[in-house]
């Protein structure tokens, strides 16, 4: 086969600021679809993806977690990294943007734009909204952003500015001579206004904090986190490197084919990211293509109403390829969609395990039980309609699949595929296969061969055909089938009747795990329980940096704890096992007047602890209490009472008054503090 040329697709490269969760799944897994299936389309695919790691909010979080930035975005940009891995997504280059190929590919960026005369020196004066990093135009102190509400912050500093304003003829140009060059229609549109509304000029540097990439011969300058981040998609392919294979490299895939987004962030890439290019004179990217929003139970996910899903959850349950499914299947792409662990398992037990997975079972088991494993021949002469039908539905199916997936049309493709599956299932029960293997003579024995071949051609198409979206289970599939490794199938090749005859199949079981609705009461349980482990705390990005989230823990310490400047690591830490627990009984210790003796709940075990608080809190009122505990803490006796652990108070005045620590928001039993 001729070769198609290259195919390159980037995610957008996440922000360190808040951990993977289902959204983020959402975006990598499509490009992930797409570049399986680019690959198996002839295409030299590149899918990038990446950690977006500079700015002043990441630069308050890490103040917030007491830690650098550096380490802050070591440790979330490594949460990414390993969800992708254990996904088995098959990126291939991962860019952080602090890595130096990235710090020497803005910095040679920003001098190219300065020299082609987009960059001058300004005075800004304006609001900005830390929250979105983003310059918004309001112009009362502290009036809310109208991108997310968040009070905005009054700026004022010299700033270099990129003469954005010469871009809106370019850009309206470039929006009407490339139709898809934004994609779906309703985002174009808004951009489209957008620009005719008027663009001003862009500060592209900021001098009050420094978590950034430094201005090059300025370097008290920091360079706007967008212009930075926007930039990863040549960085990562050797833009700015001296070196002739990075040169080569970004020659070879630059521009890239397509860009996936959340419709969030349609303004930075459709206006911003196309005007630096031009006033590069680099070529653009030929399209630019947004998705909706996965909206929990109809709202839209986000930490603050503490909806957010794990990928973990659906992985630990129901696997990877369940998540990927549902994903491209149940959300129509370019719109919003919605997630719900019930949908999730109706979707998984509707089309995997009774669809798809009851067809490739059934098939292969009936060729195993009555021609030994082994492939059969059809039969010319015991052909009937039904079985042509099946054929022409398939060729069809293929064609269909191919046009609806090129145009991301993701749901309706599978849709397309899974009729066929649908089809032969009816198929098979119309044709009774087990009934025509009961009679013993030639006509019926090559009629049965006729139905399972039939079968296992059309369970053969919808393999290839899903295999991008399910990768493991129709790899599974494949290798049950006898037919070898499926990565390197060409999907460009692949029309009824190509199923090699006598192939052997190999060991048939089923591919697809059950699931009811304990499968929904573990995936909630789960959620719950990870909701609880607060690893680090996003802090509002309305808190002044010298505030710190930090401050309710110190307040733990007895005041004479520690010195003030003698600091741990995070992993002497991480040696304390802090949980919450619920007092279950609470009792005076005889003979000890300070001490209570407390049974609590830790979810998985009850603990007895003696606790030096009878004079502050009455037994009875500390029942149903949620406390945090030491749980790992050596268990002592006091006044003849084995204690499996401490609780958390903090200690006031010299008397040392203890009051227990505790929580504003729920917290489940159980849950770790981090
Ligand atoms: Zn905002």
């Amino acid at each position: 086969m001729d070769n198609p040329g290259k195919f390159y697709i980037t995610t957008p490269i996440y922000y360190v600021n808040a951990r993977p969760h289902i959204g983020h799944t959402y975006t990598t897994v499509v490009c992930d679809a797409v570049a399986r299936r680019q690959r198996m389309m002839g295409f030299d695919t590149w899918f990038l993806t990446g950690t977006d790691e500079h700015g002043q909010k990441i630069e308050r979080s890490a103040v917030a977690a007491g830690c650098s930035p550096k380490e802050f975005a070591d440790r979330v940009s490594g949460e990414f990294r390993q969800l992708w891995d254990r996904m088995k997504l098959t990126y291939d280059d991962f860019i952080r943007t602090t890595e130096p190929r990235h710090v020497q590919g803005v910095q040679a960026l920003f001098t190219r734009l300065k020299e082609h005369g987009y960059i001058y020196k300004g005075s800004y004066s304006g609001q900005y909204c830390v929250y979105d990093e983003l310059f918004v135009d309001v112009t009362e102190p502290g009036a809310p952003c109208p991108e997310c509400g968040r009070t905005t912050e009054t700026i004022q500093e010299e700033n270099y500015f990129f003469k954005l304003s010469a871009m809106e003829e370019p850009l309206l140009k470039l929006y009407t001579e490339y139709p898809d060059f934004i994609r779906p229609e309703a985002r174009r549109n808004e951009v489209i206004s957008f620009v005719r509304g008027g663009l001003r000029d862009l500060s592209v540097s900021r001098t009050t904090f420094t978590w950034g990439i430094p201005v090059p011969g300025d370097e008290k300058h920091v360079i706007y986190v967008w212009l930075d981040a926007l930039a990863n998609y040549i960085t990562a392919i050797g833009y700015g490197s001296g070196d002739p294979k990075d040169t080569a490299k970004l020659a070879r895939y630059w521009p890239a084919d397509v860009h996936m987004i959340g419709k969030e962030i349609v303004r930075f890439h459709c206006v911003y990211w196309p005007a630096f290019l031009l006033a590069a004179d680099l070529p653009l990217p030929k399209s630019i293509i947004a998705h909706g929003w996965l909206l929990f139970e109809e709202s839209k996910m986000s930490k603050s109403r503490g909806n957010i899903v794990r990928s973990e959850t659906i992985l630990d349950t129901l696997g990877a390829d369940t998540l990927r499914y549902f994903l491209l299947r149940e959300i129509v792409f370019g719109s919003d969609g919605s997630f719900s662990f019930d949908a999730l398992v109706q979707r998984f037990n509707a089309d995997l395990a009774n669809g798809l997975g009851n067809l490739s079972s059934r098939t292969l088991s009936m060729i195993t039980r009555y021609f030994d494993g082994e492939i059969p021949y059809p039969s010319l002469g015991a052909r009937t309609a039904a079985d042509d039908a099946v054929a022409e539905l398939a060729n069809q199916t293929i064609a269909d699949f191919h046009v609806q997936f090129e145009q991301f049309q993701f749901s309706r493709a599978l849709e397309t595929a899974w009729g066929l599956v649908a089809a032969v299932n009816k198929y098979i029960v119309e044709n009774e296969p087990w009934a025509v293997a009961e009679k013993e003579d030639q006509d019926s024995r090559a009629r049965l061969a006729t139905i399972l071949h039939t079968s296992a051609e059309a369970l053969r198409i919808v393999t290839a055909l899903a295999h991008p979206v399910i990768p493991e289970s129709t790899a599974r599939i494949w290798e049950q089938m006898g037919l070898g490794d499926i990565s390197r199938l060409d999907l460009r090749n692949l029309e009824w009747g190509q199923l090699p005859l006598h192939t052997k199949l190999g060991k048939v079981e089923a591919v697809f795990p059950r699931a009811d609705k304990s499968t929904i009461e573990r995936m909630q349980q789960m959620e719950q329980e990870r909701a609880g482990q607060t690893t680090f705390t996003e802090p509002s990005v309305e808190l002044k940096p010298t505030e710190s989230v930090a401050a309710p823990v110190a307040a733990m310490q007895a005041p004479a704890a520690a010195p003030a400047n003698k600091t741990i690591t995070i992993d002497d830490f991480a040696k304390v096992e802090l949980r919450v627990a619920q007092v279950k009984v609470a009792e005076k210790v005889k003979g000890a007047d300070k001490l209570l003796r407390l049974e609590v709940d830790l979810g998985t075990e009850t603990r007895q602890i003696v606790a030096g608080i009878a004079k502050a809190y009455d037994p009875e009122k500390l029942i149903g209490r949620k406390v945090v505990i030491v749980a790992n803490l050596a268990p002592r006796k006091l006044r003849g009472l084995e204690s499996q652990g401490m609780i958390v108070a903090a200690s006031l005045g010299d008397e040392g008054v203890p009051v227990l620590a505790g929580f504003l928001e729920d917290v489940p039993v159980g849950a770790r503090l981090k």
